[in-house]
């Protein structure tokens, strides 16, 4: 679960995060919309530790990370996050991509570490390209990689920015569909994504943000089936 409560967050003097309150809970997938420039990859980047708040409190299953006594490196660990950019080491191969993280920072075993990678790059879809590097998988398979090795961390959450903005349309569905997998399974998603229809459909909750704030937030056939707010109505009937 997560728990973000009267976040914000400045850069110099522009306020980026006006007081966001937004709940995330255990096996709950939420995704954040809203139009460039509104806060969403901020708003991730605080529950995930890369930035600092000014104020306010993130909690993440239970354990307040934004504590100034927090252990930072357990904190950063139980949150996974995918970027529109898979940043994958191109000199690795697919199923070491995966073990870095696990040998370095939970100190696995190589034989641990490829046993958590092989089953999660089975659930992605990719058991069979352990060996590649990443230059001979299409975008959307190394995106698979990028979030097989997000998972391979035993993350309580996973936070996503717009992970198939950058990926062909031909292979969007795929990581939409390893996504939506994941949901089923009942792992805890904060998602930001432009796919309205993976929103409404795979969603408990949708969340639109919009100048620094959440504007409107609900289950997700209401926010996008019948969004209460202008600024929602506005936002929706320009993307869908
Ligand atoms: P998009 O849909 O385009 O990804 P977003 O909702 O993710 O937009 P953010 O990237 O969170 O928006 O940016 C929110 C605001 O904060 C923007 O006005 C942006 O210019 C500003 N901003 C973000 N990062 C920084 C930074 N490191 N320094 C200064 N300003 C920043
Ligand atoms: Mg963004």
């Amino acid at each position: 679960s997560a728990s973000i409560r009267g976040l914000h967050k400045s850069y110099g003097p522009v306020e980026v995060l006006k007081g966001i309150d937004l709940e995330v809970a255990a096996g709950e997938v939420v995704c954040l919309i809203g139009p460039s420039g509104s806060g969403k990859s901020t708003l991730l980047r605080c529950v995930n530790l890369l930035e600092s708040p000014q104020r306010g409190t993130i909690e993440v299953a239970g354990h307040e990370v934004t504590d100034p006594e927090a252990d930072l490196d357990l904190a950063r660990r139980s949150v996974g996050m995918v970027f529109q950019q898979f940043n994958l080491f191109p000199h690795l191969t697919v199923l070491e991509n995966c073990n870095v993280a696990q040998r370095k920072v939970l100190k696995r075993s190589r034989a641990e570490a490829s046993e958590t990678s092989r089953r999660n790059l089975e659930l992605v879809g990719l058991a069979d390209k352990t060996d590649r590097y990443p230059d001979q998988l299409s975008g959307g398979q190394q995106q698979r990689v990028a979030i097989a090795r997000a998972l391979s961390m035993d993350p309580q959450l996973m936070l996503f920015d717009e992970p198939t903005s950058a990926l062909d349309p031909e292979t969007v569905g795929d990581v939409l569909a390893v996504m939506r997998s994941l949901a089923e399974r009942g792992m805890t998603m904060l998602v930001v994504t432009h796919e309205m229809a993976f929103a409404r459909d795979v969603a408990d909750r949708v969340a639109f943000m919009d100048g620094g704030v959440v504007v409107e937030e609900g289950p997700a056939a209401e926010v996008i089936g019948a969004p209460q707010q202008e600024r929602t109505q506005r936002f929706l009937s320009r993307v869908l």
